[in-house]
């Protein structure tokens, strides 16, 4: 891995190992367009920090594409079985030992289910929706997966595992394990390795003196990638410093790095971001790295949140007059995603599915005051314990407005008689945003 703080880049395609190159299926690089959106993204995104007035907060708001630590991110699929879904399940949540953050794919065990997405969807229903019908390996950067810049539409793919969907999971190249590992790192927003700043004067940009091939033409060759492709997956990211990286030389063992030919490479088999063998695992700096994006202590975790929120409500409020159109549309995208992944979140858990229809009318009405809420959970399976009336439940001391804010919708919109807003002082220290919970009996 891996950056201290995060990723600019917003999709990235995943490699063949070379030794499995003659074995497995090649990915293509991911669609003409989309390569050029992301490059177009990240030049706006590097132009507009020169000229605004706090180049510093927007810095740090485009290198920055994690969740708030401690967050709980909704993922959902479309399309596969639930062999597979549980199979992805498990690899998602290896990084959960390391980063304070908990990937919820939403599983029913009544139903034997997980939640699922469509292209039909009037909201997004998930953080990360899974899709398995794209081309190639790939998935969002972190909140880049709720953007209105690029894939982070409500009823499209954020995240893609071609053909995964099509055989029984125990036949697919084992592979797909690191896969998966790779690319929820990138959902958590990291970078890849090989991105690391020094390894932009490693790569071989041009044809060498004694006509050695240069990177676009080793991965035309390889992977049928255009040159914008490469561009996005192995140049370095322009706003990037050594500091940003846990690590003054690239981790050879990040599962964030390609192994990719020697000849990709001036000094080939030398150079400190070549690694011969795909690295399976998570590593121990890779793990380091997820700890210190995302601090296990709340204190920590508090505080990393601020400093994002405070940087976007800085450039929030900064005039937008010298850039070009380009880049006020993406500096807004960014600032956007930025505010609504820090909405005030709700959740609703039902025990009864005869609450349910009363509970998709609270969501509506809640994301029309400006929640977000994802989804409604049927409980009952869990075994926890809730009052004999509706209750609203909130954690932090700050968060009583939004309790308040919830229970009046209830009483007001929805003529509900009785609702208790309950304070749970006990676990206020583990939620690190405005959050607020309705239980039905
Ligand atoms: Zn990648």
């Amino acid at each position: 891995m891996l950056s201290k703080y995060i990723t600019n880049l917003a999709i990235c395609l995943l490699l063949l190992s070379i030794n499995e190159i003659t074995s497995a299926q090649l990915v293509d690089g991911y669609p003409e367009e989309i390569a050029n959106k992301l490059l177009e993204q990240q030049q706006a995104e590097t132009s507009s920090i020169a000229k605004m007035p706090n180049p510093e907060a927007a810095n740090f708001l485009f290198s920055n594409k994690r969740w708030d630590p401690g967050s709980k991110i909704l993922v959902a699929f479309n399309g596969g079985d639930v062999n597979l879904h549980r199979a992805i399940e498990q690899q998602a949540k290896l990084w959960e030992k390391y980063a304070n953050i908990n990937f919820d794919f939403g599983y029913d065990p009544i139903k034997n289910k997980y939640r699922t997405w469509s292209e039909s969807d009037a909201h997004r229903v998930a953080h990360i929706r899974i899709g398995f019908s794209e081309p190639g390996y790939w998935s969002t950067v972190g909140t880049d997966s709720i953007s209105n810049y690029g894939h982070g539409e409500r009823n499209s793919a954020s995240m893609n595992f071609q053909g995964f969907a099509d055989i029984p999971i125990e036949l697919l190249n084992p592979r797909w394990k690191y896969i998966v590992i790779h690319e929820f790192g990138h959902a958590l927003g990291l970078d890849h390795e090989h991105q690391h700043p020094i390894c932009g004067k490693e790569f071989r940009w041009e044809t060498g003196p004694n006509g050695e091939e240069s990177v676009y033409k080793i991965f035309k060759d390889w992977q049928g990638w255009k040159p914008q492709v490469v561009d996005i997956n192995l140049k370095p990211k322009p706003i990037k410093t050594n500091s940003d990286y846990m690590t003054q030389i690239p981790d050879k063992e990040s599962v964030m790095m390609y192994a990719m030919p020697a000849q990709a490479f001036i000094k080939g088999d030398k150079s400190p971001c070549f690694t011969r063998v795909e690295n399976k695992n998570i590593s121990k700096l890779d793990g380091l790295g997820a700890k210190m994006a995302y601090p296990m202590n709340p204190t920590e975790a508090l505080q990393t949140a601020d400093a994002y929120k405070r940087a976007a409500l800085s450039l929030a409020s900064t005039p937008l007059d010298g850039l070009n159109d380009t880049e006020k549309t993406v500096v807004k995208s960014r600032l956007e995603t930025a505010l609504q992944s820090r909405k005030p979140l709700l959740y609703i858990q039902i025990h009864n599915e005869s609450d349910r229809k009363e509970a998709l009318k609270i969501q509506e009405l809640a994301r029309e005051s400006g929640f977000f809420a994802p989804g409604i959970e049927n409980v009952s399976h869990k075994n926890l314990k809730s009052g004999p009336q509706i209750e609203v439940r909130y954690f932090r001391d700050s968060d009583l407005d939004s309790a308040q804010q919830i229970s009046s919708l209830l009483t007001n919109q929805l003529g509900v008689e009785k609702v208790k807003i309950l304070h749970v002082k006990a676990l206020a220290s583990t939620v690190t945003r405005n959050m607020v919970e309705v239980w039905y009996p």
